[in-house]
């Protein structure tokens, strides 16, 4: 409320003192530099009586440099330059030229190390080409005007080209004074004559814009930085003299930079005028160019609260879009679960067997519990010794994920070699070793011993279309009790484990599929993780900002690496916040897919390849300004798990005005 009853105020101040800023100031005398015809600045910084705007920190005539206004965040101001020449093409500024001066200034805003700047004090304020337009269009920041009356600073060029002054830096560059003054802003904000008003600006003298200018010794860029500072309301250090020890009401209103009573030119070894050093090399004196080289900590205080309280809307928030967390890998080339002694728990019983089917699908198998089963073999015990293998020629061609094979070789300890000619009959059951050996299936990979009890059986399906491996009654090597499973591979690719009783596994025992040769695989648990997926390695959905959240644009985000696009639905997931932790949804039925945002709001939308956009149009209220927004991306699909979701990263979107 007290904003609206202050642009009120201000409106009535700026109709009443309009010509200030509607023709170039008067250069004052002592901005004569000596020995030429040239005036350093032309800012007006003497107003007799001022008015009285705004909150008192940072008025006209008083600093109040609060420790609220120290740097603590970077500002960023978006900046547009016009450029204007005149019709013989002086002024013609290139785009370099132009950026040049947008490094200049954050090197000397910012105290960048390594730059002429260094010395100085970090005001956290730093300077931007304007990437949009007043209309919300893409914009170099630059445009570039040619106007015989433009060029000499006359014609009040800024009603025609100015960008919203309480939203962009406007710089103005052109011939001021017929080349005779440097730079100027027409009042410091704090004088009112300009703010808010399209005559709010920046005017530079084109040959000492930018780095490097064509206008010795003024030629890094330094106007600017002085024009700037005084935009930003910044007094000359030596405006009003030497002042009193009242140092925030008199002299440049600020204590950290020395009294004194006169402006320096060129760049003194030591000048003294109120007692103690001039401040010479402050930006906001007179000198050289090279001379300059800082603002101190109360400067940059004052700037800030000029900042936060007459130009409001012109400390841009910068959009960012920062991608954090992992999605799920979903799918591998192997896939297994090794138990510790007697922790197997995939058993059945004689009446009820519990099975996992493998079901080949486009790229590999589909991986499920299945219905109860079990194939009584009618065949001769194979007579297997107790580490012992069998060479077996199958009815049919039998095509798995990773090849095809007429010929395998079952082993007494619970598996079957599906080469047909690896010799290695497996006496440590570890998963990591039945991923990195040849393609096999092992429904009970355990040192096994069938000359201590049972009998094992290779039995073909009176139809023809299958064959039944069975471990039938088998004790561990150590003797006791017998263990009962089934290897069925079917004439259409599939595969199937059953088990009845598993009453004896004292020591290390895997189950799974590998194609062979594959990498270890993470471990699934078969009896919680299904379904899954066996097949060529995926890669985590991925979620990509495609566009900066700048506010009144539309940002697009895009899934990628999408499993199954004809067959899922895309997911989107925004929150206000992040998760504390990355929340797994194994409990959900979706192990290593974390939740990595709060679910505030969920969209759904359809997908056809894979990758899928999604878009979120930002409206253009500055209330948004600084709002951080946690997205991520998902995909609803049967079969990868039990809930059927993958989750990709998530990215965070911080809204920004530019
Ligand atoms: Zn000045």
């Amino acid at each position: 409320m007290s904003t609206a009853t202050s642009h009120h105020l201000l409106a009535a101040v700026v109709f009443g003192a309009a010509c200030l800023g509607a023709q170039s100031p008067t250069p004052s005398a002592d901005s004569l530099i000596p020995g030429t015809s040239l005036h350093r600045c032309a800012t007006p910084t003497n107003l007799v009586a001022p008015p009285t705007l705004g909150p008192g920190d940072c008025s006209y005539n008083n600093t109040n440099p609060l420790a609220a206004y120290a740097p603590t965040d970077v500002v960023t101001i978006p900046v547009v330059v016009h450029v204007i020449q005149n019709t013989s093409g002086t002024g013609n500024l290139s785009d370099q030229r132009v950026q040049s001066q947008i490094t200049v200034l954050n090197e000397d805003f910012r105290a960048m190390a390594g730059t002429p700047g260094a010395g100085g004090f970090d005001t956290g304020i730093q300077f931007v080409l304007a990437t949009t337009d007043p209309n919300g269009n893409p914009t170099t920041g630059i445009t570039r005007h040619t106007n015989n009356t433009w060029w000499t600073d006359s014609g009040s060029y800024w009603n025609s080209i100015a960008w919203p002054t309480d939203r962009y830096l406007n710089i103005y560059t052109n011939n001021i004074g017929g080349g005779g003054t440097l730079g100027y802003v027409p009042d410091l904000p704090q004088g009112g004559s300009v703010l808010n008003t399209n005559a709010d600006r920046v005017v530079i003298l084109y040959s000492t814009f930018g780095r490097p200018g064509t206008l010795p010794p003024y030629d890094t860029g330094r106007t600017t930085t002085h024009e700037v500072g005084h935009y930003l309301g910044l007094f000359h250090t030596f405006d009003n003299g030497c002042g009193t020890a009242s140092c925030y009401t008199t002299g440049d209103r600020i204590c950290d930079t020395n009294s004194e009573a006169n402006p320096r030119f060129g760049c003194p070894g030591s000048a003294t005028s109120c007692g103690t050093a001039d401040p010479f090399h402050n930006f906001m004196d007179y000198t050289d160019d090279t001379c300059m080289t800082n603002f101190t900590s109360e400067q940059a205080r004052r700037m800030r609260c000029t900042l936060m309280n007459y130009r409001p809307l012109l400390g841009g928030t910068a959009a960012q879009a920062v991608s954090f967390g992992a999605g799920c890998y979903t799918r591998q080339e192997s896939i297994v679960e090794t138990f510790g002694g007697n922790g197997f728990d995939l058993a059945g019983t004689a009446a009820v067997p519990n099975v996992v089917r493998f079901v080949p699908n486009a790229v590999g198998y589909d991986v499920l519990h299945g219905a109860a089963a079990w194939f009584t073999p009618g065949s001769p015990d194979l007579g297997l010794s107790g580490d012992g293998l069998l060479t077996i020629n199958l009815p049919f061609a039998f095509s798995y994920f990773g090849g095809s094979t007429n010929v395998v070789r079952m082993a007494a300890n619970g598996f079957v070699w599906l080469d047909g000619v690896s010799a290695d009959p497996g006496t440590i059951a570890v998963g990591s070793l039945l991923a990195s050996g040849a393609a096999r299936f092992a429904p009970l990979w355990m040192n096994l011993d069938p000359t201590l009890g049972g009998s094992c059986h290779y039995d073909i399906d009176p139809a023809g279309d299958a064959v039944y491996f069975t471990w039938s009654d088998v004790p561990y090597t150590t003797g006791g009790a017998g263990n009962t499973a089934q290897l069925v591979l079917r004439s259409d690719g599939g595969a199937e484990f059953r088990w009845q009783a598993v009453p004896n596994q004292p020591s290390l025992c895997a189950v799974g599929f590998t194609k062979g040769f594959t990498a270890a695989p993470s471990n699934t648990d078969l009896s919680a993780s299904l379904p899954t997926q066996v097949g060529p390695a995926a890669v985590p959905l991925s979620w990509t900002a495609l566009d900066t959240p700048i506010l009144g644009t539309t940002v697009t985000l895009q899934l990628g690496n999408i499993v199954d696009p004809l067959a899922s639905i895309g997911l989107t997931v925004v929150g206000w916040s992040q998760q504390p932790s990355a929340l797994d949804l194994a409990f959900l039925g979706a192990p290593g897919c974390p939740l990595l945002v709060t679910p505030d709001v969920l969209q759904f939308y359809l997908l056809s390849a894979t990758t899928a956009q999604w878009s979120l149009p930002l409206p253009a209220s500055q209330a948004l300004v600084g709002v951080e927004l946690f997205t991520q991306g998902a995909e609803l699909t049967n079969g990868v798990n039990a809930l059927g979701l993958l989750t990709a990263n998530g990215v965070e979107l911080v809204i920004g005005s530019l």
